[in-house]
């Protein structure tokens, strides 16, 4: 099946119950089991279906089959938010005295999860980068329990090399985690160039209005295989798991990583999906794709104007010829398209502010991927835990503002930037 068809398809089948066209939002916290033997198995695996809203839930099955389809993945998990789907994927595999490689280009709330709150839990991350991958091989050893990642980095704007970031993590039997929530399953799917594991943050392009809170860990197809081959490095997935009766993961005929991330962390942990929530990410899903096409159009319109404005520089949009990534764009994103986010310096932090305060159409706010254009100050807000270094090298100067753009007339957006910049 195509993307879009997938998109609008997939995992929910209208001949079943009432034959309703939308799909039911079962709102329910339990489910009753036929007896205490349907019970028991269920339990045990012996048969599937539902017990618990915290585990599973029929519309949020909906939603995970078909972002699977969308990420060519064999299963998916949802969670309530992005957040909890980067800490679930990583958890899942690293323990006290681990480490985890992170990419010098990530979102200010990836980064306090994976450098300050995991290390609470005694899971260190070293920093790599990830524009090149020079130095991601040599930070590689015995414990190192994942390679984490965007393809599209947010608010930097810089794509990931990919392929040598899968081909090292492939060589050394480490898993690769990519969140993807900036270029979007519409424009880019990790899992067909060879990475693992898939996180979105659906809050974003997936709902597409700014509705619901919501994330989603997708993975390949043979996961099994791999803990088994690497089966010193994750223990975890092929010895007994004493929280769940002894069962060794590698031997369920399931996709291995996300029947772990249900059976275990979302049941302990419990940041489950909610089923309102999940409709309204199925409903965003299905026009995906040719949102982001026009957000992608509409930001190479934007971005261009700001490039004929003396008054800001370094406009960096991957979708210009002249940005440093237009060639990965060309490479890995769908028609060369780019996504929705944009970044340029004004001429000083008062500059950038007065552009922010003075904008109209463009909203303050620190969310990304609405149909409603938005404008922000990184340094100030989404990325403000971070120290001076850190914000240093992850590119994100006082005078940077972001855009995400929106699916407004690009003639009334620029009229808005034209008016702000020059107030
Ligand atoms: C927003 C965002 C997250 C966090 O997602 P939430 O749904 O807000 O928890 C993670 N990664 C990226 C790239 C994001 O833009």
């Amino acid at each position: 099946m195509q993307n879009q068809t997938a998109a609008i398809h997939a995992g929910y089948d209208n001949s079943q119950g009432h034959g309703t066209m939308s799909v039911p939002i079962t709102q329910t916290t339990a489910y009753a089991f036929r007896d205490s033997e349907h019970a028991a198995n269920l339990f045990a695996l012996k048969e599937l279906g539902p017990i618990y809203t915290r585990l599973t839930n029929p519309t949020t099955d909906v939603l995970e089959q078909r972002y699977a389809a969308l990420e060519n993945g064999a299963g998916a998990i949802c969670v309530a938010s992005g957040q909890s789907a980067i800490f679930y994927a990583v958890a899942n595999v690293a323990v006290a005295g681990d480490n985890i490689l992170i990419s010098d280009k990530l979102y200010g709330g990836a980064v306090t999860l994976l450098t300050h709150t995991i290390k609470r839990f005694g899971i260190t991350a070293k920093v790599f980068k990830s524009e090149d991958a020079s130095d991601l091989e040599a930070q590689i050893d015995d414990k190192t329990k994942a390679i984490f990642f965007e393809s599209l980095s947010n608010p930097q704007i810089a794509i990931a090399d990919v392929e040598k970031i899968a081909e090292i993590a492939k060589r050394n039997g480490v898993l690769t985690i990519c969140d993807n929530t900036v270029a979007t399953a519409a424009l880019f799917n990790p899992i067909n160039w060879g990475i693992d594991i898939v996180v979105h943050s659906t809050s974003k392009y997936t709902n597409g209005q700014g509705t619901a809170i919501g994330g989603v860990i997708v993975e390949r197809d043979g996961m099994a295989e791999f803990f088994k081959e690497n089966s010193e490095r994750y223990p975890d997935f092929t010895q007994p798991d004493p929280s769940y009766h002894g069962l060794v993961y590698s031997d369920v005929p399931l996709p291995n990583f996300t029947l772990r991330v249900r059976l275990a962390l979302l049941r302990d942990i419990g940041a489950a999906q909610a089923p309102f929530n999940s409709w309204l990410l199925i409903n965003g899903i299905e026009t995906l794709s040719l949102r982001v096409a026009q957000h992608s159009k509409n930001a190479l319109d934007v971005a261009k104007y700001l490039e004929s404005n003396p008054k800001v520089s370094n406009v960096c949009y991957p979708g210009l010829e002249s940005n440093k990534d237009y060639g990965k764009a060309q490479k890995y994103f769908k028609d060369g398209q780019a996504s929705g986010l944009i970044s340029f310096e004004a001429a000083s932090y008062e500059e950038a502010k007065k552009i922010i305060d003075s904008a109209k159409l463009f909203s303050v706010v620190v969310n990304i991927g609405d149909s409603k254009s938005l404008i922000v100050h990184p340094a100030s807000t989404t990325h403000s835990q971070m120290n001076e270094e850190e914000l240093i090298n992850a590119g994100i100067k006082s005078t940077v503002v972001r855009l995400s753009v929106g699916l407004e007339d690009t003639v009334d957006l620029i009229d808005d930037l034209k008016q702000a910049i020059d107030a």
